[in-house]
């Protein structure tokens, strides 16, 4: 990854110029104390990376929006104000929207959203909830801003460095910091699919099930979660709407189909489903994990359910 060395003029050019083509957003802390990514204006100085408790797959996956109406059966483009640019992003979020362009890489819409996106990324220590994720995966990002270096991620990133003044390529390449936050590991599993086969019908998971409000408040908050619906409205005057909304596998009719089957009918399976998807990945996915330790499920569960803690504690009785 190519590294750059810049002046302490440099951060409030980049600012301008990010003002200058794109909509700019960071994660601020309001008076509520809770950060989110906010509209920056031109007086605020970059904002620090920090983790906003509803992370960016907002920016690119919107809780709703049209895929279509009668008149014109193609996807409509996204109506928002293109093009964005988010600074301040935590390596966490990096690392979930590297998993994310990988699910819709394929998704006319999303890559509407994301060619137009510039995204700059720096260390953060924000939380506490956090645990170290699998980091040997490159992160995506334009930029990462460090204290005293810069890296490029993406042709548009070394474009815009190097039309900047204030920053120089450095002689050899400064290695990338490996900044996760504060958290602790993981526990490691050597074959967590067969330790998530094994443990099915495991009393462990109506024990964490009995507590679990199946209020989706986790997987709202999760950078990787992103389960959408597909709802058709017809509107008056023949008019009908294809709209995607987002969707929570903790809500009881996320797998009910049509007959009235319900294929995770209890809270057991959901909570079961979801914590095999986050650690084993899914669909074309299986075996990569989607969990990028940010913590946020922690932070917002109101029983204190603990995705790493679950994990620990199923290793633990599978050694026992
Ligand atoms: S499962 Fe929890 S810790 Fe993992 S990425 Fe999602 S919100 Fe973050
Ligand atoms: S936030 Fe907690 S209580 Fe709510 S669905 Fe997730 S695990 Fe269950």
């Amino acid at each position: 990854m190519k590294s750059w060395q810049f002046d302490s003029e440099f951060t409030s050019r980049l600012s301008e110029r990010l003002h200058r083509e794109y909509r700019l957003f960071g994660p601020l802390t309001g008076k509520d104390g809770v950060c989110r990514l906010a509209l920056l204006s031109r007086e605020d100085a970059l904002p620090e990376a920090k983790l906003p408790f509803i992370p960016l797959k907002k920016m690119l996956l919107p809780p709703r929006e049209t895929l279509w109406t009668g008149d014109n059966l193609r996807c409509e483009s996204p109506s928002d104000e293109l093009p964005y640019a988010l600074v301040g992003i935590p390596p966490c979020d990096l690392y979930a929207l590297e998993y994310l362009d990988r699910v819709f890489q394929d998704d006319a819409l999303y890559l509407q959203r994301r060619e137009n996106l510039m995204v700059v990324g720096g260390g953060c220590a924000s939380s506490q909830a956090c645990f170290r994720p699998d980091t040997s995966k490159r992160p995506s990002f334009d930029l990462f801003l460090g204290d005293e270096y810069v890296w490029t991620g993406s042709s548009e990133g070394e474009k815009l460095l190097s039309e900047l003044a204030g920053c120089k390529r450095t002689e050899e390449d400064v290695p990338f910091p490996e900044t996760m936050g504060e958290g602790t590991d993981m526990p490691g599993v050597e074959d967590l699919e067969g330790l998530f086969n094994r443990s099915s019908d495991w009393e462990l998971w109506q024990r964490v099930a009995e507590r679990c409000l199946s209020c989706g408040a986790c997987s709202a908050v999760c950078p990787t979660c992103y389960c959408y619906d597909v709802v058709d409205e017809a509107l008056p005057g023949r008019e009908v709407v294809r709209r995607r909304e987002w969707d929570n596998c903790f809500f009881r009719s996320h797998a009910l189909v049509a007959g009235g089957h319900n294929f995770r009918p209890g809270r057991k399976e959901r909570l079961r489903f979801r914590f095999e998807h986050k650690m084993l990945g899914f669909g074309a996915l299986r075996g990569v994990p989607s969990c990028v330790g940010c913590g946020r499920c922690n932070t917002a569960c109101p029983v204190d359910s603990d995705i790493s803690k679950v994990l620990a504690a199923l290793v633990e009785e599978d050694a026992s």
